[in-house]
């Protein structure tokens, strides 16, 4: 059953790194933008009811003010019915636009997952990526949430960052620790071109990030959050669902600009122009593509064995596949990349940092 992404393309402000569709909204752009979203939606009206997780992401979806939101449950609820009948229903949210007013809102609509950037916890660091939100904001918005009754909260955090140092980053794991977060996220720095960071010249510390990498999970280890994908750690049964789905190559929607879609077979993502998108769903025209390829054969393979071998777990593979890979299987095997267990193969845990490599093997 298949997934339900919705993309919000709005920040407060841009950061440095950020390689997102998103931006600031001039006036009246969200409630358009809304409107867009209704008439997109409108035309997958035949799932409606199929799915089993949400995930609403962005950007900032706590930009949106109170009947905004209302305006976008109203929109997402004709395509899931009540939030309660889903697995998961995920909200991403920034201190800085978080209240007790819109916490509320998203428990009435039955959000029962909050996923809360934070990315570091020295103000030097977050004015540096040019966040909006510092530590303190960080700290009132975590409470809210659990004022409000959320018991499933994620966390972002970042390594490999300019003027970061090891010690930052075990200390930004620490304070997060004891804030008792049921999930973190932890992502090394990418430089994407068009970005401030790469105007800066800022440059990616692949060597750096790898050893905050590993003393960042073995502390989140110790802490009782387990890792399960390579950038992914929660305490048991806090996985998230609605991701999991993608490292198993299940099915998903996506809305929005910049979503990505995965339905019978074929893989495609909306234009990442807020512009072009809201021009054709107002239009009720068809969203132009950034991408779209059906997916078969050897090449789904590769696909479902990149994605699986994500997971600390591995994945269980049918002997086809085994025959098909035989070449590359063998070869991360032979150079202690890989561990095989019957037909169960994923990557050695103290592998997991150069997980590139292995995944080079199936592009
Ligand atoms: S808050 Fe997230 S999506 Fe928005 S600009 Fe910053 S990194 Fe990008």
């Amino acid at each position: 059953m298949p997934g339900l992404y919705i993309h919000i393309p709005f920040c407060r402000a841009k950061c440095g790194y950020c390689d997102f569709a998103s931006a600031p909204a001039t006036a009246g752009e969200i409630d358009v933008f809304l409107e867009a979203l209704s008439r997109e939606a409108s035309a997958y009206a035949g799932l409606a009811g199929s799915f089993t997780t949400l995930y609403i992401g962005g950007g900032t979806p706590s930009l949106l003010s109170p009947p905004q939101l209302e305006k976008l449950f109203s929109v997402i609820l004709g395509l899931t019915g009540p939030l309660g009948r889903l697995a998961e229903s995920t909200f991403e949210a920034n201190p800085e636009s978080l209240d007790a007013e819109k916490a509320a809102c998203l428990k009435k609509a039955g959000i029962n997952r909050i996923s809360l950037g934070l990315q570091a916890s020295q103000d030097r660091l977050l004015k540096r990526l040019g966040r909006v939100a510092m530590s303190g904001d960080f700290l009132k918005a975590f409470a809210l949430l659990r004022a409000a009754g959320f018991d499933n909260i994620n966390a972002d955090l970042m390594c490999g960052l300019p003027g970061q140092t090891r010690k930052d980053f075990a200390e930004s794991i620490d304070w997060l620790l004891k804030l008792k977060p049921e999930h973190v996220s932890f992502y090394a720095l990418e430089v994407h071109d068009g970005t401030p960071f790469s105007a800066d010249g800022v440059e990616e510390e692949p060597e750096e990030s790898a050893d905050m990498y590993e003393e960042g999970a073995a502390s989140l280890t110790l802490a009782g959050l387990s890792r399960y994908e390579i950038s992914n750690f929660a305490r048991p049964g806090r996985e998230a669902v609605h991701n999991l789905n993608y490292w198993e190559q299940g099915e998903y929607l996506g809305l929005g600009p910049s979503a990505a879609s995965y339905l019978d077979g074929e893989r495609r993502a909306n234009t990442a122009g807020t512009a072009a998108y809201l021009k054709a769903a107002l239009a009720g025209e068809e969203i132009p593509r950034q991408y779209s390829e059906t997916l078969s054969g050897r090449k789904k393979d590769a696909e479902r064995i990149m994605l699986g071998l994500r997971k600390t777990s591995g994945i269980e593979l049918p002997d086809h596949i085994f025959i098909e890979f035989n070449e590359e299987l063998a070869r991360l095997t032979e150079a202690g990349l890989l561990e095989r267990s019957g037909s169960r193969i994923k990557i050695r845990e103290d592998r997991l940092y150069v997980s590139n490599i292995v995944f080079r093997e199936f592009v």
